[in-house]
């Protein structure tokens, strides 16, 4: 059985959480996309952890954590991610990595500077972390795939052929210093050497392992708001953050995926540049950033202080849709305990027209938010157990968000640990 546990907004809806809480009962947890850019924020028995590249499956003994060929693999990142939970006192992870999945060299990250460096203004807000520069090359057919390390001939050409093309841009365009093919092959030998006890067949693997009936999650990154088709093009990410690339980026049967997990957050965050209808600022924005999440909404992976809003049902409406979600986890609902009354975004408007469809970003970028004001149940909601022990006023919240987004929400989560969780 696949299960996917993905994001239907801009991300830093707690997959983490969920994702760590479902890899109890599963056997394999994979990462089907993304970087090193984005982080899980995960606290449990061994403490509080950043990942971002690790699947937020590593904490038990009893999983194996896949990296797919849709990821792109920063090597040394992944040796310090092992390294670090290791010298916490966490049993050293199974990781497999997939031998179709490329490489993120050194050059993606500088290329990655340097492009944000030169837009200036106009950046993109990137994390830095390559992630644009190496998809990019992987559609242009000048990346790296981790089977080519072993291959010592290509390795040589490939590099001199790539350094040729790069060295253009870094002198012409960037005005940086070049890339020197002996020293890139050297560093690619060192990933190949700290790669190599990793890598294997993963799509035959996973294969083997549905039919075993063994359970298995996949792991998405960000949410549905930053996939580069249904996002908020441009200000998205470089792969795709929905399920149905799940099958893609692990190489599985499409038809396997039985559940998708679709993650949503009690309010709004966003982290980058980009549409934001229900964004808030000020005071208002300070308090609940102030309150949100586990010590405050900042990014895993940069710190940066997060873009917060009020719940927006179109926003996620159309990410649960887009993605597929089969159930709803709803997320950081005790946050909410402060506000006498709680704002929703129910509808666009545009031109002088309200919608509730999910328009394409130049229609978004004209969208006024219309909010409906709910009731606040203005106490601690952590440590309940039961969806009935909950106040009314937060059962509504919830209620209300599920009849907007039209899935049913059958987990709560009221706070960051693993076992604060509502089952409906
Ligand atoms: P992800 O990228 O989707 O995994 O999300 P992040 O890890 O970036 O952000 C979620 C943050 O909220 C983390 O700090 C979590 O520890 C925290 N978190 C997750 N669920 C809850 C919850 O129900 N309540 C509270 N207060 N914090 C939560």
């Amino acid at each position: 059985m696949v299960k996917a546990i993905v994001g239907a907004c801009w991300g830093d809806e707690g997959k983490g959480k969920i994702t760590d809480m479902l890899a109890e009962k599963s056997d394999i947890i994979i990462r089907f996309q993304g970087g090193s850019n984005a982080g899980h924020t995960i606290i449990n028995d061994y403490g509080k952890f950043a990942l971002h590249l690790l699947p937020s499956g590593v904490f038990y003994n009893h999983t194996t954590s896949v990296i797919g060929n849709g990821v792109a693999l920063n090597i040394p990142y992944l040796i310090k991610e092992i390294d670090e939970l290791v010298s916490k006192g966490v049993p050293k992870p199974e990781i497999l990595v997939s031998n179709r999945a490329q490489i993120l060299m050194p050059y993606h990250i500088l290329f990655d500077q340097y492009e944000e460096e030169r837009l200036g203004k106009n950046s993109f807000g990137s994390t830095k972390s390559g992630i644009a520069p190496f998809y990019s090359d992987k559609y242009a057919k000048i990346g790296f795939q981790v089977s080519e390390l072993f291959d010592d001939v290509l390795l040589e050409e490939k590099v001199r052929r790539i350094c040729e093309q790069k060295n253009v841009l870094l002198e012409h365009m960037y005005h940086k210093p070049l890339l020197n093919p002996e020293e890139l092959l050297a560093t690619l030998k060192e990933y190949r050497d700290m790669v190599e006890p990793y890598v294997c067949d993963t799509v035959s693997y996973l294969h083997q392992a549905i039919k075993e009936g063994k359970n298995i999650l996949l792991e998405g990154q960000l949410g549905s708001l930053k996939d580069p088709d249904f996002g908020i093009y441009p200000m998205v990410t470089s792969s795709s953050t929905l399920a149905a690339y799940g099958a893609i980026g692990a190489g599985i049967p499409p038809y396997e995926i039985k559940d998708i997990i679709t993650v949503v957050k009690a309010y709004s965050s966003a982290v980058g540049a980009g549409e934001f209808v229900s964004e808030i600022f000020g005071e208002e924005a300070d308090e609940l950033r102030k309150r949100g999440g586990d010590g405050g909404e900042f990014g895993a992976t940069t710190g940066r202080p997060r873009r917060m809003g009020w719940f927006d049902c179109v926003a996620s409406r159309f990410g649960c849709k887009i993605q597929g979600a089969t159930q709803v986890a709803l997320t950081v609902i005790d946050v909410l305990g402060y506000l006498d009354e709680i704002k929703v975004c129910v509808g666009y408007e545009i031109d002088g027209k309200v919608t509730r469809d999910f328009p394409t970003t130049t229609e978004l970028a004209k969208a006024k938010p219309v909010y409906e004001t709910l009731p606040g149940w203005n106490c601690e909601i952590r440590g309940i157990q039961k969806y009935e022990d909950l106040p009314e006023n937060c059962r509504k919240y919830v209620e209300f968000i599920e009849k907007e987004i039209e899935t049913p929400i059958t987990m709560v989560s009221n706070g960051p640990a693993r076992h604060e969780i509502i089952y409906r």
